[in-house]
């Protein structure tokens, strides 16, 4: 009896050591490193990864001892994991897109757009800002925080704030017994008390972060794309509730007017900008608003409208309008100094190809790194968890991915992710 005690005791040590040696080290052996902060790639350098943390940054490349595991990416550029602050993670454009409020539930949704998660992972954004969709994305993050599917980092707004006929009215276009009123509930508010009940009824949902239409838009089955919809009090109700909550705020705008009211009443950042005025650019920086330029679903918008009945015939002149003018904007906003994090609106196009928006930032006079730099500390520092992402720095969460050749010398080099950890977790390694 003794003797099987003393075994059983032998047992239990040998096993707590096993799973201790299981806590090994990763050694990233890095070609070239960016950091996301520093203005220069570092050649030849080491990651040290334990858990979930990034424990150390060496030069030249090291191994840790024999229980430690060494990645090879001599031949890869190395950077923190990607950040979208612009997504709708819930859907993807498609011709059949404006039937889907009608005979799609949110079951249906939830499982299809697991797939959408899974590819803007493994594209190598690990962290993404989903600004607007039916709220199966508060369900969304809390699925990939809990391990159940495979997908970035998400912050969420749940579903978007519109004020009547707005651009996120999700009743706008139908016919007038199925148009009812709905309202702060369902993310329209008319009035600064309504303001106030819709952002605390998304606080109460689980959202991280709030998103209004300042002003119409191209894809919402109305005729106006860019006028105000928000009186500026109802914004400042808005942002000042948000921020009561600790949440950031984010306004979809295309004309100038509604920019300006949504920049005076504190909003974080401004989304597309498309018709942003040299006075907005500089109120912009007086209030320290960061621009989300999404030049991707720019292209993307006008490209499609092209084909013959992909949108509904009210939205074609909206997209063939707006559509082509961002990439000028960014140029212009980048110029003059407005502060840009990276954004694309990733759904307007496919999940996945969120790093074409690289390509149409450094064409017009982006350099590469600081491209990079929106994408990576920028974006951080906007979403307020620059303590722990954004960046490969000892006691920053393990977000690392890397890509085939120099994206300093060729920009498209960042289709071409080949490894991708999140939290300390490898989900690609190629
Ligand atoms: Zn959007």
């Amino acid at each position: 009896m003794q003797y099987q005690i003393t075994s059983f005791a032998f047992f239990l040590f040998f096993s707590v050591l096993g799973n201790l040696s299981l806590a090994q080290k990763h050694y990233i052996q890095c070609g070239l490193l960016i950091d996301g902060k520093s203005n220069t790639a570092m050649k030849e350098m080491t990651i040290i990864v334990e858990k979930n943390k990034i424990t150390g940054v060496e030069k030249g490349f090291q191994e840790g001892g024999t229980d430690d595991r060494v990645i090879d990416l001599k031949d890869k550029t190395v950077m923190p994991g990607l950040m979208d602050m612009h997504v709708h993670i819930e859907n993807e454009t498609s011709k059949n897109r404006y039937m889907e409020r009608f005979n799609m539930n949110e079951a249906d949704i939830a499982f299809r757009s697991t797939i959408y998660a899974k590819r803007t992972l493994m594209a190598g954004f690990t962290t993404v800002r989903d600004l607007g969709g039916s709220g199966v994305n508060i369900a969304m993050r809390k699925a990939v925080d809990a391990g159940y599917i495979e997908g970035p980092r998400i912050y969420t707004s749940g579903k978007s704030i519109a004020t009547t006929g707005g651009h996120a009215d999700p009743t706008n276009g139908v016919k007038f017994d199925l148009m009812g009123d709905p309202g702060p509930k369902q993310g329209v508010i008319n009035g600064t008390d309504e303001a106030r009940k819709a952002v605390r009824q998304r606080y109460k949902n689980g959202a991280d972060v709030i998103k209004i239409t300042a002003t119409g838009g191209v894809l919402s089955v109305a005729k106006d794309g860019q006028r105000p919809q928000f009186a500026e009090e109802e914004i400042r109700a808005i942002v000042e509730t948000a921020n009561d909550y600790g949440m950031i705020t984010a306004a979809h705008a295309h004309g100038a007017e509604g920019m300006k009211r949504a920049v005076l009443a504190g909003i974080t950042s401004i989304e597309h900008g498309t018709k942003m005025t040299e006075e907005v650019m500089d109120l912009m920086i007086e209030h320290g608003t960061y621009y989300v330029p999404t030049i991707t679903a720019g292209k993307s918008v006008e490209e499609l409208a092209k084909i013959p009945g992909y949108y509904p015939d009210i939205i074609v002149p909206k997209a063939l309008e707006i559509g082509p003018m961002i990439q000028t904007t960014f140029s212009k906003a980048y110029k003059r100094g407005v502060k840009i994090a990276f954004g694309t609106d990733a759904g307007v196009f496919p999940h996945g190809e969120n790093w074409k928006e690289f390509g149409y930032m450094v064409e017009v006079g982006m350099p590469a790194m600081e491209a990079i730099q929106s994408a990576t500390s920028v974006a951080a520092t906007m979403l307020q968890v620059e303590d722990k992402l954004g960046s490969i720095e000892v006691g920053k969460l393990a977000d690392i991915v890397a890509v085939d050749g120099d994206p300093l010398k060729d920009i498209q080099v960042m289709e071409k992710v080949t490894f991708v950890m999140k939290d300390g977790r490898i989900f690609k390694n190629e």
